[in-house]
C-alpha cells in the first residue's frame, strides 16, 4: 500500500485549515476566543479548521471515522452566537457548501474514540492555540492511525517559515511509514526531502521545549541540559512544531516532562509529528524508552512524557532525564 490517496487528500485537508486559520488571524478574530471546561482557550479557527478538515476527508473517506480534538458544543450555546457566526463565515470562505447544519455535523464527526482495530483519522485542528492567540507558532496537525500504527502525518505550520526560522511563509511537513518525511510550502507543491541533523554530541544540540511551563517542566529541562553540559539555552516553541524543527535538523531534541501526575498525553498532540521525526531518521519514545501507543484511545495512556531526538542523541539524553527525574 502506498498511501497515494490518503496523502493527497491530507494535504489538500491540512491546506484549507492552514488558509482559514491564516484568513482568522488576519482578522485579529483570535480575540473571538472562549474557554473550555479545562480552561483552555478554544477559538474561531479550532472550531473553523475542524469542520473544513473532517467535511475534506469524510467526502473521499466517508468510513474513517475521525478522533479530534473539538466538537460543536460550546458554539451550539446561545451565548457564543458571535463565536458561531464568526466560525460559519469563514468555514464558508473555504467551503462555501457548508451552512450551519453541515458545519456542525462535519465539527462532530470527529468524535470517535480511536483504539487498536481498524483505521482513524486523528486530527488537532490547532495545536497550540496560545501559541496562535500570542502571534506564536501552532499546527494543524493531521494523522492517519491503523492498526494502533500511524502510517501518515500531515503538519501545516502557518507561521513557520520554509527555510530557516527567519523569513516569511508557512511551511508544510508530510510523512507516510516506509517513504521518509518531506518539506513544502503551504502554497507552493514543490516538495523535499528532510533528514534529522547528524549530531551524536549533547552538548552541542539544540533542545526544544513548550513555551507553556505547565505543559512540559522547564525546571526538569533546566537540570538535564546542565547535566549534560549543553551550550544553548533551550527553545521554546508551542506545537508540534517542534518535532517539525527536529525532522528538518533545525532542532535536535524534544523534550516533554511531566509537569503534574496523572495527565495522559493527547495522541492527536503527537501522531503526525511522531512520524514526521521517524520517518526523518529520528526517534521518540516515552521517558523510559517505549514507543508512543496509539492503540489506547484518544490518550497516550501507557506513555510518561516524550523524548524525541535525532537518534544518535536518544539513550545519552534517555539516561540523564531518567536521572534527574529519579533524583526528585
Ligand atoms: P505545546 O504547545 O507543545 O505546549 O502543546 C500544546 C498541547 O499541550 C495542547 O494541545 C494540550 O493538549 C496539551 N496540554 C495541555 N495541558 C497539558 C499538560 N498539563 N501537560 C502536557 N500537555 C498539556
Ligand atoms: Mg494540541
Amino acid at each position: 500500500m502506498n498511501y497515494e490517496l490518503e496523502r493527497r487528500v491530507a494535504l489538500e485537508a491540512v491546506v484549507k485549515a492552514c488558509r482559514l486559520c491564516s484568513a482568522v488571524q488576519a482578522a485579529h478574530l483570535a480575540g473571538g476566543v472562549v474557554d473550555k471546561e479545562d480552561k483552555s482557550p478554544v477559538t474561531v479557527a479550532d472550531f473553523g479548521a475542524q469542520a473544513v478538515v473532517s467535511d475534506h476527508l469524510a467526502a473521499v473517506f466517508p468510513g474513517i471515522p475521525l478522533v479530534g480534538e473539538e466538537d460543536s458544543s460550546l458554539l451550539r450555546q446561545p451565548d457564543n452566537a458571535r463565536l458561531k457566526e464568526a466560525v460559519l463565515k469563514h468555514v464558508r470562505m473555504i467551503t462555501p457548501q457548508l451552512k450551519e447544519k453541515e458545519t456542525f455535523a462535519a465539527i462532530d464527526r470527529g468524535n470517535a474514540e480511536g483504539g487498536p482495530i481498524g483505521r482513524f483519522w486523528t486530527l488537532d485542528p490547532i495545536d497550540g492555540t496560545k501559541g496562535f492567540l500570542r502571534g506564536d507558532q501552532y499546527a494543524v496537525a493531521l494523522a492517519l492511525v491503523e492498526d494502533g500504527q500511524v502510517r501518515l502525518g500531515v503538519l501545516g505550520c502557518p507561521s513557520l517559515p520554509l527555510v530557516s526560522l527567519q523569513g516569511r511563509g508557512g511551511s508544510l511537513f508530510i510523512a507516510v511509514r516506509g517513504q521518509g518525511s518531506t518539506i513544502r510550502g503551504i502554497e507552493q507543491a514543490e516538495e523535499r526531502q528532510i533528514r534529522v541533523a547528524d549530531i551524536a554530541d549533547p552538548s552541542d544540540a539544540l533542545f526544544c521545549e513548550s513555551f507553556e511551563s505547565s505543559h512540559s517542566s522547564h525546571d526538569d529541562m533546566g537540570e538535564i541540559i546542565k547535566l549534560l553540559g549543553v551550550k544553548r539555552p533551550p527553545l521554546r516553541m508551542d506545537s508540534q512544531v517542534k518535532y517539525g524543527i527536529l525532522a528538518r535538523g533545525d532542532g535536535n531534541v524534544y523534550l516533554r516532562l511531566p509537569t503534574k501526575k496523572g495527565y495522559e498525553e493527547k495522541i492527536w498532540d503527537h501522531a503526525a509529528g511522531c512520524i514526521l521525526v521517524e520517518e526523518a531518521g529520528g526517534k521518540v519514545t516515552d521517558l523510559s524508552g517505549k514507543p508512543l501507543d496509539f492503540s489506547q484511545g484518544k490518550t497516550l495512556v501507557k506513555n510518561k512524557g516524550v523524548i524525541a531526538t535525532n537518534g544518535k542523541l536518544h539513550e545519552v539524553v534517555m539516561q540523564a532525564v531518567k536521572s534527574v527525574i529519579k533524583s526528585q
